[in-house]
């Protein structure tokens, strides 16, 4: 049985914290950092019997530096100084300890020299009962690849000196994976796993704060696992992750974060590899898009709203039997207003304000949608429900809202709603387009791999949004027939106007919800005929418009009349409106799409100019 293990460099906190963090969230197995070792309060006998009391075996102690191919004197030097760390790792109870490929100026090359260093090596761990594995950095000195390791490793035949395949060190160069499936199953003492965006960068800072659980990056991890199964590799699956957001989050989200990452990988490669110890995952429900968006308010903020929601065209389409809570409707956009005063809406009220406090999405199967995302460690919610009431199934999803699943059987109206009459022949609006949530920068990564692990959502390329004082980092998600889009907006500068938004005025959560319409000036003239106001959008904007596009001077001048932008990406377009801000907290937005698949991006900046003017016209500055 392959554990599941995480390095406890991956997590904040102190070296206890992390260990409890690590148990707590499933792992079987951990390796010991050993910077984590010194820092910390008491000796390693304490953490053996902390890791005994918490169930959690000690895969690995790690990293020893600069090993092979020293010149005398540095060469009797370092092993005497290994010979200090076995001493350490017997008092911590594990039996491997992981060496890294040596990066100092003054090793000398050579595979067969380093070969006897590890032989000798070998002969002195396996006195003691004691393994070593070696790991090829991709910013070795002499060797940075993972073939001339297991080369030396191979050389050194020795039955305690086996290698250690990381996913980083291998895939971020680029390397083949092919040559790990020729490498025996017993001679692979761990196998690290870590993923990583793209990025322009170095190679070293590029590992050392950039890594990240597998699938929350681009590098191909399932490939190179698949390679690893060829071996019959039966050792740790262990996540080793240098990140500096995950160094500055919460341990035990971080720890729940990687073990949903080890569970979606297992799931990748079950054909392959059915020897990694939990339990199977529920295939992913279908998602046909957003059943309903509720609003949690109180009494008077629900009259407000009530009144935005009539002048979009919305109708009052139903009463809560038995509860303070409004059903409205147009096209396939349902819309809750809900100003209980008590309940799990009342409390999301109390707690940030107005704001949407729960997303409903259609699903084809609610029963498995929720079995995968418990066994993917999501929080799940249950609310005690009034007679004659349905209990929806839901999970905790971001800033401390729910999300619902739906389908068929849970989508009757009528059990908990008196129906209103109404007529829909004016509806405009045909359906949700997609939902925008913000959240501090540190958090996108989890909720990226929350969402696309428990829903069919595939990520389209992330997305940055120039903003005088920093940049946004937006990363747009979409399930297989488009009904489905979520767009998360992080920002870790924390002057950005959208960081001031999520401090100041919105919270973590629902930013922004977007309704798609046929036709947008139709549509526009409809809602201002009943009331509805618009974001001022500057005459600049239009004028630069107009020089980039050919647009008709019509057309030209409905955009300008009405605050309407327009993107444009190959021969798709793009028509997009903003309400004003609701107390302060989320908007709407309406948008046309014509073959057009972005958010309009090349917006966002004007938007959020227009929205600091409107929202704090003194202080905040001028763009
Ligand atoms: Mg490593
Ligand atoms: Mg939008």
């Amino acid at each position: 049985m392959n554990k599941r293990s995480i390095a406890t460099v991956s997590l904040s906190g102190a070296l206890d914290e992390k260990l409890r963090a690590i148990a707590s969230a499933g792992f079987e197995a951990v390796e010991i950092f050993e910077n984590d070792l010194l820092s910390f309060g008491a000796g390693p006998r304490d953490i053996a019997k902390l890791c005994k009391d918490l169930n959690l075996e000690i895969c690995a102690f790690q990293p020893f530096r600069d090993f092979e191919g020293m010149p005398e004197p540095q060469r009797s030097r370092t092993f005497a100084r290994a010979e200090r760390k076995f001493d350490l790792m017997q008092e911590l109870g594990t039996d491997l300890l992981l060496i890294c490929s040596n990066v100092s100026p003054s090793s000398l090359g050579g595979i067969d020299r380093a070969a006897d260093d590890f032989r000798e090596l070998g002969e002195r761990a396996a006195k003691r009962g004691l393994r070593v594995g070696y790991e090829a950095l991709a910013w070795g000195r002499h060797v940075n690849d993972y073939r001339d390791a297991w080369e030396i490793v191979r050389r050194a035949d020795h039955a305690a000196i086996g290698v250690i395949l990381d996913s980083f060190h291998a895939l971020a160069p680029g390397f083949p994976t092919r040559a790990m499936a020729s490498i025996p199953g017993d001679k692979i003492f761990l196998v690290q796993l870590a993923d990583a965006p793209r990025l322009e960068l170095d190679i070293l800072s590029w590992s050392r704060h950039f890594r990240s659980f597998p699938g929350q990056g681009d590098l191909p991890v399932s490939e190179f696992m698949q390679a690893i199964a060829a071996t019959g590799y039966s050792g740790p699956w262990s996540l080793e992750i240098f990140n500096d957001q995950f160094r500055a989050g919460s341990a035990a989200q971080t720890a729940v974060d990687g073990l949903r990452s080890l569970i979606l990988l297992q799931d990748q490669l079950a054909p392959d590899w059915p020897k990694l110890v939990g339990e199977p995952l529920a295939p992913k429900a279908k998602s046909h898009g957003t059943g309903f968006v509720e609003f949690a308010v109180n009494e008077t903020k629900a009259g407000e709203l009530a009144r935005l929601f009539s002048q979009l065209g919305f109708r009052r389409t139903g009463k809560h039997r038995s509860k303070a809570v409004e059903r409205w409707s147009q096209g396939k956009v349902e819309l809750v207003i809900n100003s209980e005063t008590g309940g799990f809406a009342h409390s999301h009220y109390v707690t940030h304000g107005p704001g949407v406090c729960a997303i409903a999405l259609d699903v084809d199967n609610a029963g498995l949608a929720m079995q995968r995302a418990e066994t993917l460690k999501a929080r799940t919610f249950y609310q005690p429900v009034g007679p004659g009431e349905l209990e929806i199934p839901a999970i905790h999803g971001v800033g401390g809202s729910l999300l619902y699943f739906l389908d068929q059987a849970g989508k009757n109206w009528d059990t908990d709603f008196e129906p209103i009459e109404s007529n829909a022949s004016d509806d405009a609006l045909l359906a949700v387009d997609h939902i925008a949530q913000s959240m501090p920068y540190d958090e996108m990564l989890s909720w990226l791999l929350f969402y696309t692990g428990i829903l069919d959502l595939k990520r389209l390329p992330q997305m940055e949004i120039a903003d005088p004082r920093g940049l946004v980092q937006s990363q747009a998600l979409i399930n297989g027939d488009q009904s489905l889009r979520f767009v998360l907006n992080g920002s870790s500068a924390n002057r950005t106007l959208p960081a001031r938004f999520i401090s100041e005025f919105f919270g973590s959560g629902v930013q922004h919800v977007a309704f798609a319409c046929e036709d947008i000036f139709a549509t526009v003239a409809a809602m201002r005929a009943r009331g509805a106001g618009f974001l001022d959008i500057p005459g600049n904007y239009y004028d630069d418009i107009e020089a980039k596009y050919d647009l008709a001077p019509d057309v030209m001048a409905k955009l300008r009349a009405n605050h309407i932008l327009y993107d444009r990406e190959d021969d798709g377009e793009f028509f997009q409106v903003y309400t004003h801000i609701f107390d302060e907290r989320f908007f709407f937005e309406i948008v046309q799409r014509r073959t057009y698949h972005g958010f309009g991006a090349a917006n966002a900046g004007i938007r959020l100019a227009a929205q600091a003017r409107e929202v704090r016209p003194a202080s905040m500055p001028r763009v």
